[in-house]
Order: C-alpha cells, then structure tokens, then sequence
C-alpha cells in the first residue's frame, strides 16, 4: 500500500471534479523525476521483498479460527518495539519494518534495509523473514498466530469470522452482504478508497469463482448462505438481480480481494534502460510464478475450482463504470477499458531491438493529452503509453489538505495514480527527494505457508533476473497470449496439469552472446561464461552491457507464431528437450558463471531443490496441500463446504507444520523442521 496521510478525504462525488487537475500535476512530478534522473547511471543492486501475513486468532475451546482485528495495537507495538531496539542497538541494520495492510487482521514486513547483491545477504533473506515472523509473534496474544496463507477461507460466512465479532449489515463503505467494515483497516484511506471505487463503479464489485463441485454437492448450486433478500443498502438486490451467479462462489467487496496476501519483490537497476529490460523479461514470468506458488483454494467456505487469489483481488477493485466495462455505449466515459486496475501488466516498455511491434498486441487505452504531454518532452513511444495507460485511471482517494502541493518536491499525485494501478509488474521510477534508483517490483506471486519457501521464491526471482540480464535473455510472447496464461496458471492443479504459452528460443540470436537452438543447449553444458559480459566475481550485480543487435535482425527473425509453444510448468522450470534449459537452468548457469563457493552454493541449492519439486511433482502446491486436507478431514461431507470445524484444523495444521512441529510429506522436503539452520540438505 501507498503513504498514508492523515487529513480529509473526499468523497467520490467530491473528488471526480479534480480527477484532470490531479493527473495534471501526477504527470509533472513524474516529468520533474524524468529530467532529472533519466540519465541516472550505476545504481547498484538493492533489493528487497514484501511479505504479508494474516493474524488468525484461535479459539481452541470452541474449536474456532477466526481473523484477530488488532492491527493498529500490533503495529503500534511493534513499532514501539522495532525503536527500543534501535535505540538500545543503534547499528543495527536488520530491524525489520512493519507495514500496513488493507484487511484490519493483516500484518505486511520488509527487511529493515535492502538485500544487497552479496551472496552472504542472499542466504540471509530465510533468516530476516524468521526474525521478522518471531518478533510479530512473540508479540501477539497467546492465541495469535501470524499466517502465510493468501486467503482466510471463511472469510465472510454467516455468522462469527473474525474476533470480534461485526454484523456485516453496518458495512457503511462496501455495503458487502458478507463483509462487516470492520475487517478494514481503519485509517480513513480503506474505507474511503472502498466506498468511492463502488460509487465510481455505480454498484458493488462482483467477484463469480467456480464453485468446485465434489460428490455431494447439489447441482445446480444455489448458495443458501447467501443473503437474498437482504434490503438495508440499495445495493441489496445486485446478487438477486445477476451479480451472483449459480454454480459459483459469489464475493461483493474489496475486502475479499485486498485481504488476500502475497509475496512481492522489488530490485533496483542500474539505470532505466536496464529496468526496463528486466521487466518485460518478467512480465511471461509473471502467470508461470502464480501457478507455482497457487496457494488459495478455499474462498468464502466453499471450495473454489481455481487455486489462486489473482481474479478474486482484480475484480475485487475493479472500479470501471458500465461504460468503460463495454457493457453500455460511451456516454459519459471516455474509453473502454479491458481490465480491471489490478491485473496483469498491458505493454510491454523496453526499446530493445529484441521488443518487436507484434508483442504488444493487447488494446491499449491511453490518455492521450498525457501522451502528447510525454512525448513533447522527450519520451519515448512504449514508455510515453505506458504511464498514458495508467494515467486512464482517476484517483481514487483525494485528500482535500493534498490538492495543491509542490510538484518539485512531490511526487505523491503520480505516485496516487501509479500505485493504485496494480499489475503483475510494477516500474518504479525514483521517489521525488531520495536517493533511490528506477527499480522494478514482481508482484504476481501468492504468500507461501513457511518462510524456506517465501524465501526459496525470492532467491529465485532475484537469481532468474540476473540470467536475464548476464546472459540477455528473450522471453518474449504476445501479451495476448501472458493474459491466455494469467487464466490458466489460475486453474485447478494448473501447476501439474496446466500448459502456458512459452517462448522455445530464449538465448540472443546473433549477437556475441549467442546461442543458436541448432546447438543442443542442457543445463549442465551451459559454458561457465557467457560470453564478454561475464567476469567472474561472487557477487550478483547490475549494470550488464545490452546484447547488441545483430546486423540484419530481420533476417533473423521468424514468424511469432514459431517462436513460442505451450509447456507444462515442469517444462517451463526444468526444461524441456535438448534446446530449452528452463528457467532453473539458465539460473544454475547463472550461477556457474559467478565464484561461488561450495558452501554457499549448496545452501543456494536447498532453495532451488523446492522449485524444481514443486514443478516437476515431486511436491505439491499449497493450494493441492489445503485442498487434499479439507477432502480428507472427518468432517468433509464432499459438498464443497469448509466448515468451522475443517477450518480450524486448517489454520492449526498450517501454523505447526510451518513452526515444523507436524511434518507435511509431499509438500515440503522432509529435511523442513521449521528452523532455518535445519534446512540445509536439498532431496526429499
Ligand atoms: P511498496 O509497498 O510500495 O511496494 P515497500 O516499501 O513496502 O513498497 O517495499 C519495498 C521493498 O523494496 C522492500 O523490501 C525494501 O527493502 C526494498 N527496497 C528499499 N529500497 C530499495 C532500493 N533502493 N532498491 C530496491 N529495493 C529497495
Ligand atoms: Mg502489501
Ligand atoms: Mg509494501
Ligand atoms: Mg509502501
Ligand atoms: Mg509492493
Ligand atoms: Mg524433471
């Protein structure tokens, strides 16, 4: 989430007349931040990662779980206690920061200050994740645990869900059938941000999830936990009138979306060209990373037929008017717009030769004064309509104190925009007034239960990045066809059985660094260096020169068409054939290409182990994981339901297989015991 001001926000009907003068002065701060620091050059590499926890509160006499709604006492007393150790330590560099969250029970945390590209700080991200996880709970109730699962799966049943208990029918923001306000964080940003995207919507979000029918579960399915004929808020009747649809898991409020959690990574460029780069490399990487961590199977008290959170948080905020959804003739609007504001990235930015045209084959509404606006002052077209295209949106929350401040040395109008346009990828320009650089956030990804997970993730991100980089990668597929996978990487069992549209030729095509898909390419001949780029060194780091163009790049090329096939995850992380080395591939060549002791490289390897098993099969999802304990608990009587009952002994399994009281075979390697020292031998 964005800065948090205090002061006097305006209602949708308030704000909507300020909207142009807002994404006037948006565009001059980032315009201020383009002239001075787009020649910006060196940066090192800095990064770090977000995680996101919910606070489950257990009532084991009852047998319950329900969300702890104490956020603002955890975080005022963390942060109490973060400063107490500062204060007693003042030089220390690995106090953590607390965040916080949209939903009032989550909790976010960040390292206290960026990983940098030692390989030391590479192995340390496990432990700051654990530091981080032990002060939030040594810090919680007895009965409070922090958990690292997406999604609450009772989330928003009839009767007692969270502690305390709210009654949904004073939801004076959401006007949710299920969701009382109450499960928001309190500061007037949520609420506010909650309200005007249903006013600006002109009724309440819908979020439709297939329902996953087992073999009790009554055909069709009309859900008796719904409440129908409700009438406090006008937008009572929506789900009688079609919002809800039948055979589904019917959800009307932010809070189902925005309460999910995920694992987010940020790392800083070189310099923009090189941020560029690196995010279309990771825009395909964006729906392959989804699927891999799918971990949200259970919505509402039902189980759903997807196993991730993406389409419920998209819908979930998805402020466009009938209009812009194309469901009316534009009267009022001015564009259709395809996607909600939270979706998967809609262009592709980088100038390098290797970007053809033909990629960027999604429609792309763009605000065309801000274009001009762009262009006249030197952008270029790709970057120019990329931030045109975020820029069709209003904001969302004006605060009245905030209307007119300095352009020089704010950049907060853009960064209102920016940053409630949430994609699979975000480019971050420098803050207005720091000493940050361009850096680029991957954002795809689902919390995973443990922390040797979470950072298992990072470490690969961070890693894969690098290859991309080192060996100037090609990952390039339609955008159409990235969206055709964010789809896919959504469904059931996508991680084992879903196929996704991958590019088969990924090396530079004829250029110094180059490898031809004539030359069978296997992971372990991938030569140590790739070409003049590399030295060896122990470090990861920034600043890789581009891969030149070839001297007749058309020539080279063959219809897009030819360039990519569909794979299995299996194949895309593991490779496939003799010519695609997969993605672990290209980071254990990576690796090989860097210094790296033996040490360090086995412990690299327990982390890169856990991606290859949750590809090739050898370990499930955390979404397979949750699924096959809700089938085969006593209590399941195969009619899709999560009962209080089931849940409770969900979120109890969860937290002790995480602490690795209980041990979890097929889904975390038996070495797992929930220390991080324990986690040194990669193999089940
Ligand atoms: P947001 O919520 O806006 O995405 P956060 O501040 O919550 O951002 O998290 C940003 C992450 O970026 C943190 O992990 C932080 O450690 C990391 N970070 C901080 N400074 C830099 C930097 N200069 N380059 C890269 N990452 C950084
Ligand atoms: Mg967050
Ligand atoms: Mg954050
Ligand atoms: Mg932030
Ligand atoms: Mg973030
Ligand atoms: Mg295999």
């Amino acid at each position: 989430m964005g800065l948090l001001y205090l002061g006097t926000p305006l209602s949708w009907d308030q704000a909507k007349p300020h909207a142009d003068a807002i994404r006037e002065h948006g565009i001059t701060q980032f315009l201020n931040i383009w002239h001075r620091l787009k020649d910006r050059q060196g940066d090192e590499l800095l990064w770090g990662d977000e995680v996101e926890y919910m606070v489950v509160s257990f009532d084991h006499d009852a047998g319950a779980a329900r969300l702890s709604l104490r956020q603002t006492d955890i975080l005022a007393k963390l942060a109490q206690l973060v400063n107490d150790i500062c204060i007693e330590s003042p030089f220390r560099t690995d106090m953590p920061t607390f965040h916080p969250e949209y939903g009032r029970f989550m909790l976010e945390s960040t390292p206290g200050s960026p990983y940098t590209g030692s390989l030391p700080d590479l192995l340390s991200v496990e432990k700051s994740m654990r530091y981080r996880r032990t002060l939030a709970r040594s810090h919680l109730k007895p009965n409070e645990v922090p958990i690292t699962l997406p999604v609450f799966p009772r989330l928003g049943v009839p009767g007692v869900f969270t502690d305390p208990y709210y009654d949904p029918a004073n939801a004076k923001a959401s006007h949710s059938l299920f969701l009382p306000d109450e499960i928001t964080n309190p500061h007037v940003r949520f609420p506010t941000i909650t309200a005007n995207t249903r006013e600006r919507r002109g009724s309440k979000v819908a979020m439709n999830l297939p329902l996953f029918f087992d073999t009790n579960t009554p055909r069709p399915f009309i859900d008796p936990t719904i409440p129908w004929d409700r009438n406090i808020y006008k937008e009572d009747p929506e789900a009688k009138n079609g919002a809800a649809l039948p055979d589904h898991i019917y959800m009307d409020a932010m809070g189902f979306g925005m309460g999910c959690s995920c694992l987010q990574i940020t790392f800083q460029a070189c310099n923009i060209a090189e941020a560029r780069r690196v995010y279309d490399a990771l825009v395909p990487i964006g729906p392959i990373m989804l699927a891999l961590t799918a971990a949200s199977p259970a919505w509402r008290g039902y189980l759903s037929d997807v196993d991730c959170r993406w389409n419920v948080i998209a819908g979930s905020v998805d402020d466009r008017t009938e209009e812009e959804r194309g469901i009316k003739p534009l009267s009022e609007n001015k564009y259709v717009i395809p996607k909600s504001r939270y979706d998967s990235v809609d262009s592709y930015i980088s100038t390098d030769w290797i970007n053809r045209p033909e990629y960027n084959d999604n429609p792309l509404p763009i605000d065309e004064k801000t274009y001009q606006r762009l262009r006249d002052n030197g952008l270029d077209d790709l970057l120019a309509k990329h931030i045109a295209h975020l820029f069709i949106r209003d904001p969302l929350i004006v605060f009245s104190e905030t209307l007119d401040w300095n352009d020089e040395t704010s950049s907060d109008h853009f960064e209102g925009i920016q940053s409630t346009n949430w994609q699979t990828l975000r480019f971050k320009p420098p803050p207005a007034g720091s000493p940050i650089g361009w850096r680029v956030e991957f954002r795809s990804m689902e919390i995973s239960l443990t922390d040797f997970e979470n950072a298992a993730f990072s470490i690969f991100i961070v890693l894969l990045s690098r290859a991309i980089l080192s060996f100037g990668l090609n990952f390039y597929v339609p955008m159409s066809k990235v969206d055709a996978n964010m789809q896919r990487a959504q469904k059931r069992n996508a991680a084992r059985e879903g196929t996704f549209f991958f590019r088969n030729s990924v090396f530079p095509v004829g250029s110094e660094r180059r490898y031809t898909t004539t030359a069978p390419v296997t992971p372990p001949d991938l030569p140590n260096g790739c070409g003049p780029s590399i030295n060896k060194e122990n470090k990861l780091r920034n600043c890789y020169p581009e891969v030149p163009p070839p001297a007749d790049p058309e020539k080279l090329r063959v219809p897009i068409e030819e360039e990519y096939e569909e794979m299995t995850i299996d194949e895309i992380i593991n490779g496939k054939g003799n010519d695609f080395p997969g993605l672990l591939g290209l980071v254990h060549a990576y690796l090989n290409s860097l210094d790296v002791d033996f040490p360090i490289k086995r412990k690299l390897r327990k982390y890169l182990a856990l991606i290859e098993q949750r590809a090739d099969g050898t370990l499930m999802t955390a979404a397979t994981w949750q699924r096959e304990f809700i089938r085969s608990h006593p209590d399941y009587k195969f009619d899709s339901v999560v009962s209080e009952s089931i849940n409770y002994d969900l979120l109890k399994a969860a937290d002790e297989i995480e602490r690795g009281l209980r041990p979890a075979p097929g889904f975390l390697p038996s070495h797992y015991t929930g220390t991080e020292e324990d986690t040194g031998e990669p193999g089940p």
